[in-house]
């Protein structure tokens, strides 16, 4: 049975200095082909080679269960890991981009909007399903994508609730991340999901809050545009030992 609603403890994140700031990326659309490339539109040749470039240059992925025991409990990742996620539930993501994970060893998150489960050009229930079953982690991206800031209460509770328990119940495990709409997070919302029992959450490139740490993790949104090389240059750039 699947244990929904128990709040999950504030855990205190691990400061020794000799823990890094794991990359973690952001991918949106995954198409075969793409009018202009930018941040939200990759075409495959191109994810192909950034996928290819973090593999030939040691990177292995790892995904938000392994970071947060990295965080809490020091627990050792590979020596170059990357946390490859999707937002916004786009269907290629499953078509397209997966399989093209797979062929390079790679797992990721899928950070679902529960609004569009079966709506044409995004990820049905059975292909949400077949990612969970594969070993990638599906987490919540919300129920139809609001600015956190911008609603409370009840509203806020249940955005991340229906999302939650959806997902849940299409993948018989428990839903433990959260990616913010937008990136944008408030301490309501921090708040709001501790209380649902998620143990992390995703934002953006804005800076990790000290006393948020596990609520505010970092991503890049990379770039169309982007060769391996500048991809690389963008990690390491972006993602600096603490
Ligand atoms: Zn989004």
């Amino acid at each position: 049975m699947l244990c929904l609603t128990i709040p999950c403890a504030q855990v205190s994140v691990g400061q020794n200095s000799t823990q890094k700031e794991i990359p973690v990326l952001c991918y949106h659309n995954v198409c075969s082909k793409v009018s202009v490339a930018g941040d939200l539109w990759i075409d495959a040749a191109s994810f192909e080679s950034q996928i290819r470039s973090l593999k030939d240059s040691g990177y292995m992925s790892i995904l938000p269960d392994d970071l947060y025991s990295y965080l809490t409990m020091s627990e050792p990742l590979p020596p170059k890991p990357v946390i490859i996620s999707f937002d916004d539930s786009h269907a290629e993501q499953a078509t397209i981009a997966a399989p093209i994970l797979y062929r390079y060893g790679f797992k990721a998150v899928f950070f679902i909007m529960t609004v569009t489960i079966g709506k044409a050009g995004y990820l049905s229930a059975s292909q949400i399903q077949e990612l969970s079953d594969e070993g990638n982690c599906i987490g919540s991206h919300s129920y139809d994508h609001p600015l956190v800031t911008g609603i409370e209460g009840t509203a806020l509770k249940w955005q991340f609730y229906q999302s939650k328990i959806t997902l849940e119940k299409l993948t018989g495990k428990q839903v433990l991340y959260a990616a913010y709409p937008y990136g944008v997070w408030n301490r309501q919302a921090v708040d709001t999901l501790r209380r649902l029992g998620y143990k992390a959450a995703f934002q953006l490139n804005g800076p990790k809050d000290m006393l948020e740490p596990l609520f505010t993790l970092r991503r890049i949104i990379t770039s169309g545009k982007w060769s391996g090389n500048t991809l690389q240059s963008h990690i390491r750039k972006s993602f600096k030992s603490l």
